[in-house]
């Protein structure tokens, strides 16, 4: 069996605890090898997030050998043992019974052989165990060659392997997307043909797995393979209704490949604004016309966009606040600045999109730049722009009705008024002005204007 030097690969002080855990099943006469995505990564040499351990004592056992452990997935043998400050999951053999919903193993039994365990995995590349105390890979499952072939297979007869579970087709996409791997012939039809079972899966789940092809390196490579599969129909239709719609005679791409490619540009670290990149333009194959000079407009293309991210993302369980933080970037995509904007303007746009998510949207503008082939960053004037709004931050100046130096109570005490619309309409009047002149931010001259206002509503 090859030597892929892992056990230098693995940081000393985290190898001295691996190794404390595994003699500590050696020692009561258990085995207990290194597992799956973690022996993958260390083969390929790749930074490992976690360290999964097999073993073949039962649970109850793995909570006896160890002071801390946290009984994390129990029901499917899953015990996470705390030790050198690191959190390591020890799941017990299993043989997977039969799957009823095309998700989750009827029932879980325990296996005592390694072998056994490591067929119920998915893919080859994630069936490989290591022994660490011989420092020896285990591979039953010609692991090693599909990571040198750097190809994505299923353990077994794919058809059978998605029918069990379907998250595996997403699974295989999101791998491929990882891994820059492709994905067997045989196993690739197979998600085609158990598209249905695919279908089953849990919305919270496919978004999970949506969300790690967000952080890979090139998402565009795991959107692919959802769409040629047909996944992508399924889960996110309305991108894959852009595939061949094309643009007008500013874009190279259509707005499928523009959406992906845009999508890559986006900050990898930063899942949200590459998703808000991948559906910015998701209403322009709805708002698509023929404009009087002979090429298409999308007017108004980043509302409609707006209102179908909110759809998608509310369909597949994001939680509120990053539906509200896309869709803010969504709705705002489509600002164009020119040197005659007035500092009122500037502040206007910066209430708009909110001080907190100016940020993000210039990463947003230049990953959409990018998308459509453009090799610079950012512009001239929108460089200006930042820098005028970097200038008003440090100002300091007021941008939302909270920093306004008066407040609702102020002006119902004066006014003898009861809170209602009236109110707000009073103090947005009010920011109105603050916008366009700093300077009136004072509670004196705030005041006087509100007697104008009053006098203006109730005469
Ligand atoms: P990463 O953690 O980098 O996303 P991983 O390979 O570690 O990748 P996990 O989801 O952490 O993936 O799962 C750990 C291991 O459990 C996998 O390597 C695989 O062997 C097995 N596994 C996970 N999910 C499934 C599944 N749905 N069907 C079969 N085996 C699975
Ligand atoms: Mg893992």
């Amino acid at each position: 069996m090859k030597n892929f030097d892992i056990k230098k690969r693995i940081p000393g002080s985290e190898l001295s605890a691996l190794n404390r855990i595994v003699r500590a099943f050696h020692k009561n006469n258990y085995e207990c090898f290194l597992i799956g995505g973690s022996v993958r990564d260390l083969i390929m040499n790749r930074k490992c997030s976690d360290y999964d351990f097999a073993t073949d004592a039962p649970p109850e056992v793995i909570m006896k050998l160890f002071r801390r452990t946290v009984p994390t997935g129990i029901k499917h043998g899953t015990v996470t043992v705390l030790t050198d400050g690191m959190a390591v999951e020890v799941t017990t053999y299993r043989a997977d019974g039969k799957y009823i919903d095309g998700r989750r193993p009827e029932s879980v039994a325990f296996s005592k052989s390694l072998k056994e365990d490591v067929l119920r995995r998915d893919f080859t590349i994630n069936g490989l165990a290591y022994d660490l105390i011989n420092d020896e890979v285990i591979d039953y499952v010609n692991g090693i060659d599909d990571i040198e072939r750097e190809i994505i297979r299923t353990i077994g007869e794919p058809v059978s392997r998605f029918s069990e579970d379907g998250l595996r087709t997403y699974r295989a996409c999101r791998f491929a997307s990882n891994l820059g791997f492709a994905i067997e012939e045989n196993t690739f039809r197979a998600i085609t043909e158990t598209l249905d079972v695919a279908k089953k899966v849990s919305a919270e789940r496919i978004r999970d797995e949506l969300k790690k092809i967000l952080e890979t390196e090139k998402p565009s490579v795991g959107f692919e393979f959802l769409r040629k599969s047909g996944l992508l129909k399924q889960v996110l239709p309305e991108l894959d209704r852009c595939y061949g719609v094309m643009q007008n005679k500013f874009h190279i791409y259509d707005i499928y490949y523009h959406s992906l490619y845009s999508c890559d540009a986006a900050p990898a670290d930063k899942p949200l604004i590459r998703l808000a990149a991948l559906l910015h333009d998701i209403g322009k194959a709805a708002t698509k016309r023929m404009g009087n000079n002979g090429d298409y407009t999308f007017y108004n293309h980043e509302v409609t966009g707006a209102k179908i991210t909110r759809a998608i993302m509310k369909r597949l369980k994001f939680s509120n606040d990053d539906i509200g933080k896309v869709n803010n970037l969504v709705i705002n995509h489509m600002f164009h600045y020119t040197e005659e904007w007035t500092d009122g303007a500037v502040r206007r746009f910066m209430r708009k999109v909110g001080v907190e998510n100016l940020d993000d949207i210039f990463l947003l503008r230049l990953a959409d730049r990018k998308g459509n082939g453009s090799r610079n960053g950012l512009p001239e004037p929108i460089k200006r722009l930042k820098k005028r709004i970097d200038k008003i931050i440090e100002e300091e100046n007021a941008i939302s009705l909270k920093d306004l130096d008066i407040n609702g109570n102020i002006v119902m005490e004066r006014y003898g008024l009861k809170p209602g619309p009236v109110i707000g309409k009073i103090l947005n009047e009010l920011l109105e002005a603050v916008l366009d002149d700093p300077e009136k931010n004072e509670r004196e001259i705030l005041l006087a204007l509100a007697d104008q206002i009053i006098e203006r509503i109730q005469g």
